[in-house]
């Protein structure tokens, strides 16, 4: 499943999302969603859940759903979880960047990453 199946089984048009960062907190989600809550994109609802969905042709936008909508279509949402070694190294830089932070982290190719 993509996020165009997403966006297409909700009936949301991707230029009407709004333009979210492309590197984004759980802390940013929660105030997005904090009352007032935005409308849900695909029904209008107050929203209850957020995430940044990367839409193809319009980058990261910001994708609001109430909870019947996100139900209905948790299955089909890509996951935003690094899945790789490279994937989660490149998370914790740009963490330690966005954060102010000196980090090192040793990759051992077989055990995976360490930090310190
Ligand atoms: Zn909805």
């Amino acid at each position: 499943m993509s996020i165009d199946d997403v966006l297409r089984h909700l009936g949301i048009d991707p230029a009407a999302l709004a333009p979210a960062p492309p590197q984004w907190s759980g802390r940013e989600a929660s105030a997005r969603i904090a009352a007032p809550p935005p409308p849900c994109a695909g029904c209008g609802q107050p929203a209850r859940a957020t995430t940044v969905a990367d839409v193809p042709g319009h980058g990261p936008r910001w994708l609001d759903r109430c909870r019947a909508c996100l139900l209905a279509t948790i299955d089909m949402t890509p996951s935003r979880m690094p899945s790789t070694t490279e994937e989660i190294v490149a998370d914790l830089r740009a963490g330690a960047v966005k954060a102010g932070v000196s980090l090192g982290i040793a990759v051992d190719q077989h055990k995976g990453a360490r930090h310190g």
